[in-house]
């Protein structure tokens, strides 16, 4: 199997590159960001209560994102990999992930990094905003908020997974296809690695 963490900021660029790695490495996109905001437009409770955090660019409980890809991973045993997006997001999310895959006998690939300066997130979050709708990228105070709290909770996570060897950093400034082919050439250069 071939399961991919793609980590980076908010506003790197993680689900426009998804979109192109699932097509070419037919694998199935797990978003707990995409997940959360379907459980909202759903109007469950989850999804209510997962609201205000994140319209606060706030993290939502552990707990709550591991259950939901507890389930995926379920419902998708014949997938022929994962790419996990925006997950995991701390350190014990990415201890959860490597248990859940030991019962599924795999374990992660590799973790690829989009790496883009604060500034210019901001810059991306605030556009998207434009088009989005979604709450959490209307105003600058909001968008500011996500970049600390990736800061200060997410960016462990990258050196959990470089502690066992599976870090890859891209710089995520650049032409779309050519971030792309930069990522598909070092996941290339890890699998046959590893096989
Ligand atoms: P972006 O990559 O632009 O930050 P996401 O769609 O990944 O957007 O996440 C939007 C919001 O959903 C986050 O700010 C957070 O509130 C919540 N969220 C998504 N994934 C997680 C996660 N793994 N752990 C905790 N909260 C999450």
């Amino acid at each position: 199997m071939l399961n991919l963490v793609l980590f980076g900021p908010p506003g790197a660029g993680k689900g426009t590159q998804s979109e192109k790695l699932i097509r070419r490495y037919d694998l199935v996109h797990l978003s707990t960001g995409d997940l959360l905001r379907s459980q909202i437009a759903a109007g469950t409770e989850l999804g209510l209560r997962a609201k205000q955090l994140m319209d606060q660019g706030l993290l939502v409980p552990d707990e709550v994102v591991i259950g939901m890809i507890d389930c995926k991973l379920r419902e998708n045993q014949q997938a022929a990999g994962f790419i996990f997006d925006g997950f995991p997001r701390t350190v014990p999310q990415s201890e959860a992930l490597d248990s859940l895959l030991v019962e599924y006998n795999t374990q992660i690939t590799t973790m690829v990094a989009l790496v883009v300066e604060d500034e210019e997130l901001i810059r991306r979050l605030l556009k998207r905003g434009e088009t989005s709708g979604r709450p959490d990228d209307q105003d600058e105070v909001t968008a500011r908020r996500r970049v600390s709290v990736y800061n200060r909770e997410t960016i462990p996570v990258a050196d959990y997974y470089n502690q066992q060897g599976k870090y890859i950093a891209i710089g995520g400034i650049g032409e779309i296809d050519m971030i792309f082919e930069t990522i598909c050439q070092q996941i290339e250069a890890v699998a046959t690695k590893k096989a």
